[in-house]
């Protein structure tokens, strides 16, 4: 349990971010970059364990809106989903 402590206001800055740029998807690094979250590590951790909550999509499919490598992206719908559909790792939209 060391580290939850630290992590929460970290996943709240990904939320957030991710939230302020609904349907825009980035990948780890670039969240931790924009977010200031460090390292990579922890935003894959913590966006691995939001996507297992359904709070955000996660998979891969389309390109990074920041760095323009095709990565494992994260990213909020533009409307909130059931947790089922925003579970699915597949990038429905066609916007990238
Ligand atoms: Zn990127």
């Amino acid at each position: 349990m060391i580290g939850m402590r630290r992590e929460k206001p970290d996943k709240n800055k990904i939320l957030n971010f991710l939230r302020e740029s609904s349907g825009t998807p980035y990948c780890d690094d670039c969240l931790s970059l924009e977010t200031g979250v460090s390292s990579s590590d922890r935003v894959y951790r913590i966006c691995r364990r939001e996507w297992g909550k359904g709070k955000i999509v996660r998979g891969w499919g389309g390109k990074c809106a920041k760095c323009g490598k095709q990565k494992i992206l994260n990213y909020v719908p533009e409307r909130e989903r059931s947790p089922i559909v925003v579970n699915q790792p597949v990038f429905l939209r066609n916007n990238f």
